[in-house]
């Protein structure tokens, strides 16, 4: 079953999330001509699926068509991240919750200085950081706040003690680009963080089209663990950890992916976001049948998640690489 490249759904058996974000293609963006990560220009080498490039060179994919300004707003319009937040219940709790406890592992293991925080969404991470009694500044374009400033990483200078991609590289034009910058703005001992989908990963190649974390058109590339290491690496930087769990998503992508198998393919992700923040209107029957599928998927995604993680092959790639401090200066 498992295929070099994660499997394509063609001929209409895309989910409902897949045709509401690939209808923007149809009409206007150009297809795209080259690798997102690496600037090869694509040829017939060049592996085609549903929405995105395979790049023969680095192994990345690239979405296509690529969608112009106009078409990632509208993908990213209000319903996808009201202030009101995106998830019923306990969702958004667990969520500040987690980046606490993100902020709580980093804070020690950084040198001193501010935290550049790049995607910083509602700023959950960057309030963190300030609660942990350190500066910190968070790179949102649609949001605002006290700590977050509506800019890209390439417009900031200064020396930080951490760059951090929260699931915010694969939403980036050139994130290539913005790697490197990252890297030149860590003090001597800084640290880049990064977090993405692995779009390797067991789930993705099981899940193909269907993929939770394809997320198109907003992902616009979707990286393999050997491209974003080999990266890190050349940009001189220290790796001193990488996980396929900590990223988050791991256990949730199978949950969401088995659920969407169904009968009907009930979207679980959108089940469980906040009226106002789902994608599309759901009724209080197909929400139901959401989470009771949920519920019976839950021991099988664990095992999933388990194997994957065990294969280093999990849903998310987590890395922690350091820039390598100055040698200290021995007296004459
Ligand atoms: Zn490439």
């Amino acid at each position: 079953m498992l295929q070099l490249y994660p499997g394509s759904e063609e001929d209409g058996l895309l989910s409902r999330r897949s045709h509401n974000t690939l209808a923007y293609s149809r009409t206007q963006a150009p297809p795209a001509v080259q690798c997102a990560w690496c600037e090869h220009r694509f040829d017939s080498n060049d592996h085609r699926l549903t929405g995105r490039v395979w790049c023969a060179r680095c192994g990345v994919a690239t979405t296509t068509p690529w969608p112009n300004d106009e078409q990632l707003s509208a993908a990213y319009a209000d319903w996808y991240r009201p202030k009101s937040g995106r998830f019923s219940g306990l969702g958004d709790k667990v969520l500040r919750r987690t980046r606490s406890a993100l902020a709580g592992r980093l804070d020690p293991i950084l040198p001193p200085g501010p935290v550049l925080d790049v995607g910083a969404g509602d700023g959950t991470l960057v309030e963190a950081f300030v609660r942990q009694g350190r500066e910190a500044v968070g790179l949102e374009r649609y949001a605002s706040g006290p700590h977050i400033r509506s800019a890209e990483v390439e417009e900031v200078d200064g020396t930080w003690s951490a760059v951090i991609f929260w699931h915010s590289l694969e939403h980036l034009r050139q994130p290539a680009r913005a790697l490197s910058y990252a890297a030149a703005l860590l003090s001597p001992g800084g640290v880049l963080v990064v977090a993405v989908p692995n779009a390797t990963s067991l789930q993705a190649r099981v899940f193909g089209d269907r993929w939770l974390a394809l997320d198109l058109p907003r992902h616009l590339v979707h990286l393999s663990p050997p491209a974003l290491l080999s990266k890190i690496e050349a940009l001189g930087l220290r790796i001193e950890r990488v996980s396929y769990l900590r990223g988050g998503q791991v256990v949730f992508g199978w949950v969401h992916g088995f659920v969407g198998k169904l009968p009907g393919h009930p979207d679980l992700y959108d089940a469980i976001r906040r009226s106002e923040a789902r994608q599309a209107s759901q009724s209080p029957a197909l929400r139901l049948y959401a989470f009771a599928a949920a519920v019976a998927a839950l021991p099988l995604a664990l095992a999933a998640t388990a194997v994957e993680v065990a294969a280093r092959s999990g849903g998310t790639i987590y890395v922690e690489a350091r820039r390598e401090p100055a040698p200290e200066r021995v007296p004459a």
